[in-house]
């Protein structure tokens, strides 16, 4: 590799010596050493383990690229990268063969985005290891722990992983109930044909919230088969559950004693620090406003059970600032947004952003993305329909101006607004699938 950006390395890796206390920095730093491949302006270096690499994606690199800038003029900026994943590059091509299986995950869920702390810890290393070597380490891997506490998220993060080292593998992710759909679907229409093309021959298989299983009885013997199948080919499969399996109710044994084989492990709820430092992370991500510590300790203290909630409340902060356009986020402005939440629901001016909030919210759902991808200018297709969607939602349901809603959805231009309405109302008119979704999401808004 060239020996500026080696050069580049080195001055940053030594001036990082001098921020942190030296075994803090040894433990991360030591070593990584070897810059390996420059390409359209990114410097990657190598990092020996995948524990390494997380833990400078997660508290690091932002320090690191800051102090990147102090030499060098250019816009330059470090990735740490394993071995494995420098190799083998996957062709661009070759990732649309397996769009089934990659539009399946929320790549938004990944091991750089979980925080990690007491509640989650195990479950975190158990996850990493697991999808380092998957089928291997513990199989199946079985999370379980309350609602909101980032079992999915962890989940989905596997997938990720694995899909992140093999472009190829077959990740599928799937919530017990729409099993018990597909199932059902499949037999009721004597034909198993489009069930197989999902199922078969996974590479790794993710199971949400298993005790939904417990109304499909023949769905379970279906799910018996394919898990022994899995297993028997060395294919990981994770299982979330909001119970330990000896607990699972109205789901065979047979099942539940296959479960409790591999690896259990347990989430539970973070405590204050923990949920503070999950806020300062996604308040990072979200916007670019600070949100002074006061905020986020209030956020923290009120919201103690849930990290969905706990995000929601941040959302609805930040959604708040923006929609009364105020430069910067105080705590009275905080408490002011989180009133309805924090309090019994009193009539407010609030209520009306609050039904809006709903409508993105179930979009969001619906789509498996975030509010703030809605908002957001990412020109993906999978953000950029449920943005139009959303649109033409608040158009018909609250006949807003079209400048309104140009301000809701992150100070577009009204222009911008009516053409993704008419869009939708085009469409519509042909589109049976389109139709389904809105009337869908139109049923869950009300
Ligand atoms: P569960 O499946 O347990 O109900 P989710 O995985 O859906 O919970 O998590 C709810 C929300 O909280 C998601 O947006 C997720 O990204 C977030 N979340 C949960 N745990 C963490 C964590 N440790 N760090 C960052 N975000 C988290
Ligand atoms: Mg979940």
């Amino acid at each position: 590799m060239e020996d500026i950006y080696q050069n580049l390395w080195e001055k940053t890796k030594e001036n990082l010596a001098s921020c942190y206390r030296e075994d803090t920095f040894k433990e991360t730093f030591e070593d990584v050493k070897e810059v390996i491949k420059f390409q359209n302006g990114t410097i990657f270096v190598l990092v020996p383990n995948i524990y390494i690499k997380t833990k400078i994606n997660s508290i690091y690199i932002e320090k690191i690229n800051d102090v990147l800038k102090k030499y060098t003029d250019e816009k330059l900026k470090f990735k740490f990268v394993l071995d494995s994943e420098v190799t083998k590059e996957a062709p661009q091509a070759m990732k649309n063969d397996n769009r089934l299986y990659l539009n399946n995950l929320n790549e938004n869920f990944n091991f750089e985005s979980f925080v990690v702390g007491e509640s989650n810890m195990f479950g975190y290393r158990m996850s990493i290891n697991v999808a380092d070597q998957p089928g291997i380490i513990a199989n199946p891997l079985y999370i379980f722990g309350g609602v909101g506490l980032g079992k999915t998220h962890l989940m989905q993060a596997i997938g990720n992983y694995i899909l992140d080292k093999d472009i190829n593998a077959k990740v599928l992710y799937v919530q017990a109930n729409d099993f018990i759909v597909d199932y059902s679907k499949a037999t009721q229409s004597g034909t198993m044909v489009e069930f197989n093309k999902k199922y078969d021959n996974l590479d790794c298989l993710l199971v949400d919230d298993i005790q939904m299983l417990e109304i499909g009885k023949k769905s379970q013997q279906e799910f018996f088969k394919l898990f022994n199948d899995l297993v028997n080919r060395k294919k990981q499969i994770v299982i979330t559950s909001d119970c330990p399996a000896n607990q699972l109710k109205g789901i065979m044994e047979r099942l539940t004693s296959r479960f409790s084989q591999g690896m259990t492990v347990d989430i539970k709820k973070p405590n204050l620090e923990q949920r503070v430092n999950i806020l300062r992370r996604k308040a990072q991500e979200l916007s670019t406003k600070v949100v002074p510590d006061d905020v986020l300790y209030f956020i923290s203290e009120n919201f103690p059970d849930n990290i969905r909630e706990l995000e929601g409340a941040l959302n609805r902060v930040l959604w708040h600032s923006s929609v009364c356009n105020y430069d910067d986020i105080t705590l009275e402005r905080a408490m002011d947004a989180l009133d309805a939440l924090t309090k019994f629901k009193k009539p407010s001016q609030n209520d009306d952003n609050s039904n809006y909030e709903n409508v993105l919210s179930v979009i969001a759902h619906f789509y498996n993305i975030s509010i703030n991808d809605i908002i957001s200018t990412q020109r993906k297709q999978k953000y950029v329909l449920p943005r139009h969607i959303a649109m033409y939602i608040l158009k018909e349901k609250f006949d807003l101006p079209y400048k309104k809603i140009g301000t809701i959805l992150g100070g577009r231009d009204h222009t911008t607004i009516m053409s993704g309405c008419t869009k939708i109302d085009n469409e519509l008119k042909s589109d049976k699938e389109l139709k389904m979704a809105v009337d869908t999401i139109l049923k869950k808004v009300n």
